[in-house]
């Protein structure tokens, strides 16, 4: 019998089978558990201004009363979850650089066909130099992107490497997103270009799959030995 709420679950309200991880008598354990079940409800969270194309619910668990074959078999304590969360960061590695590239090659179009006085805003230094450093920490996200992919293929990725990968990227992709919406200006601000909705859905991205104070704590905690979460 599970009780308890969970804010924050992306597709809470639309999906017809929820994995719930839940605190028992034999240490945490994970559910599965189907979203018909009585007890179980998930109101959907109104007002985000990120990551808008989804739903987010809460999660409301109240006596759902489930049979033994409900139960995942072998995952037992924090490593079921850790893992999974592992997986979905891995991914955050390399998405969060899909919306930045895309920010930065909008911005050199729009640099490029914008006039300011008589020549286009492409060609005025500070402009190169923002769209020079951006190529910069994307391209050295990418090569990081690419290395911790190659060490998980080998099986040797170690949790706190994808803290670092997780932690760098989104921090970065979200400046270049800002930076890029500098140059747009104006125009940065409207849906008219993707810039402002990468910016903002990146407002998420720092703060799901283990927020950045998170991610620096791993990788504190790696680095000297210490615990700081508490
Ligand atoms: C759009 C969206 C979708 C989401 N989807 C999902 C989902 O599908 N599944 C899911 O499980 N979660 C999901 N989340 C939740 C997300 O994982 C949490 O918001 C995140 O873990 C942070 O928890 P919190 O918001 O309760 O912040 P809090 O825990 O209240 O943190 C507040 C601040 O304190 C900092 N902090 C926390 N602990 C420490 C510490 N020990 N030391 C120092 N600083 C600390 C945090 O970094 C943060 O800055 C989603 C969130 C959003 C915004």
């Amino acid at each position: 019998v599970l009780n308890g709420t969970k804010m924050w679950i992306t597709n809470g309200s639309v999906a017809d089978v929820a994995v719930v991880w839940a605190r028992t008598d034999d240490g945490i354990r994970g559910f599965v558990v189907p979203t018909d079940t009585p007890g179980f409800s998930a109101p959907e969270i109104k007002k985000k201004m990120s990551l808008r194309a989804s739903v987010t619910s809460e999660l409301v668990l109240e006596d759902v009363r489930l049979p033994g074959t409900a139960l995942l078999p072998e995952a037992k304590g924090l490593n079921g979850p850790l893992s999974c969360l592992s997986e979905a960061r891995f991914g955050i590695v390399f998405g969060s650089l899909g919306a930045a590239r895309e920010c930065l090659e909008t911005a050199i179009t729009y640099a490029q066909s914008r006039r300011l006085f008589d020549k286009p805003l492409a060609a005025y230094q500070l402009t190169q130099q923002k769209l020079a450093d951006m190529a910069l920490e994307l391209g050295k996200g990418m090569l990081l992107a690419v290395h911790l992919g190659r060490i998980k293929d080998a099986g040797t990725i170690r949790n706190e490497q994808v803290s670092l990968g997780k932690l760098n990227n989104v921090r970065e992709s979200i400046a270049i997103a800002r930076e890029c919406r500098t140059i747009l200006a104006a125009n940065g601000i409207t849906l008219e270009y993707p810039v402002i909705r990468h910016a903002n859905n990146l407002e998420s991205v720092l703060t799901y799959e283990g927020t950045s104070e998170v991610h620096q704590l791993v990788i504190g905690q790696a680095l000297t030995g210490e615990s700081a979460f508490r």
